[in-house]
């Protein structure tokens, strides 16, 4: 039995123009940058949201929807600064945007006979740039796929340069991908995610699997150098500044987040029929009880993109995921004839039992703890868990450039 899910992946092309007016595509992407910078200039000035909207479709020289897809941008940036000022407020791009496309209208493809694939990018209405799409075999047997089945379906593009070179990102979407239903699950692994690494425990009904630690310390130090460099910026009212080293530190903590989320999904592919848990932390930004290190987390801390991406990846496995709970799981004794709880069990990374005098890595244990509230919730067996494995660590090398 398995449940369905929606999958998006993106493939990445080399585009082969042979139209002769490759400017026109940089011409559209600082089109798209003005028009971004438009919205933001709009509501900083207080323009009524729905005028900016209106104004700004109007004026933009792009096929319709790609000018309403960059303003529907903009509107997020600044919707994203209301929800949660972790980036600070958006400011101007000064680089050029990606030219983001919908299949159909934006840009389209062309199957030919002999299984290349032509383009035509809409750059600006009425004005094409067209050739062909230079990729892997596999990237080019996944788009095939996507033009050809009825489950899969093609979305948006993105043209960009990268490496000098002219590159179309295209998604492609699997409207009802396979993931194994939860209650079929053998292993269950439990995860941790902190600032500065992420825990994980396999459970069976029987016994721990195994366990690791995966520390990544650069991802919090990089961003702790951001902070404080921003603090600084704004006092000296440097803001051009600011937003050079948000983006470079944002893309450098999405990069980093997505090896994490590989290596974490690689560790537990090699269990039986694993299921996936986490920490439901909704609801949780008022509950006092939970105390600072909670709220830490889910202010500042890159939980939810970890979480998604792993959610992600695993999902494109066939393997499910949940939630469980997440009241003190950080101060429970992992022992289960035990589970004493109590916040001095805990001391930064080290946990030691106030009641049994179990000794772990308190991450770790944590990890533990979610799997066994997934099996407690489930009504299946806890194992007993007297003895634990070695606490493993890998340490996530980060190349900056
Ligand atoms: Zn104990």
């Amino acid at each position: 039995m398995t449940d369905t899910v929606e999958l998006t992946k993106t493939l990445v092309f080399q585009l082969d123009i042979q139209s002769d007016n490759v400017e026109l595509l940089e011409e559209a992407r600082l089109e798209c940058r003005r028009v971004f910078n438009e919205v933001l200039r709009l509501d900083r000035e207080g323009w009524d949201w729905d005028d900016i909207d209106d104004t700004v479709t109007q004026n933009a020289d792009l096929v319709n929807n790609t000018a309403q897809r960059i303003i529907n941008k903009a509107f997020d940036a600044i919707q994203a600064y209301y929800d949660n000022d972790d980036w600070g407020r958006p400011w101007y791009k000064h680089e050029s945007f990606p030219l983001r496309m919908n299949y159909g209208e934006g840009y389209n493809l062309f199957l030919e006979d002999d299984e290349s694939v032509r383009f035509r990018l809409s750059a600006k209405p009425y004005k094409h740039v067209k050739g062909e799409l230079r990729g892997s075999p596999d990237q080019h047997e996944l788009l095939e796929r996507a033009m050809e089945s009825d489950e899969w379906r093609v979305g948006t593009a993105e043209a960009l340069v990268r490496n000098g070179g002219n590159e179309l990102h295209v998604t492609i979407t699997h409207e009802s991908a396979e993931v194994r239903e939860k209650s079929t699950a053998e292993t269950v692994v439990g995860v941790d995610i902190n600032e500065d690494c992420i825990a994980l425990a396999a459970l069976t009904e029987s016994g721990i699997e195994d366990s690791i630690v995966i520390d990544f310390p650069e991802i919090k130090a990089q961003r702790h150098r951001y902070f404080t460099r921003r603090k600084r910026m704004q006092q000296a009212d440097q803001t051009a500044f600011n937003e050079l080293f948000r983006t470079k530190e944002q893309r450098f903590v999405h990069d980093q987040l997505h090896k994490v989320s590989r290596l974490v999904v690689r560790w537990i592919q090699r269990f039986e029929r694993p299921i996936v848990v986490f920490e439901d932390l909704k609801d949780m930004r008022d509950d006092i009880e939970y105390g600072t290190r909670m709220n830490r987390r889910l202010h500042c801390l890159p939980f939810a993109h970890l979480r998604k991406f792993i959610t992600y990846k695993a999902a494109w496995c066939g393997i499910p995921t949940d939630d469980v709970d997440p009241a003190y799981t950080s101060q429970r004794c992992t022992r289960t004839s035990c589970e004493h709880t109590e916040r001095a069990n805990r001391n930064r990374k080290r946990f030691k039992c106030c009641a049994c005098g179990r000794q772990d890595h308190s991450d770790r244990g944590a990890g533990i703890s979610v799997a066994k509230n997934w099996l407690y919730r489930s009504n299946r067996n806890v194992p007993a868990l007297n003895t634990l494995p070695q606490v493993r660590k890998w340490k996530l090398r980060c190349s900056q450039e």
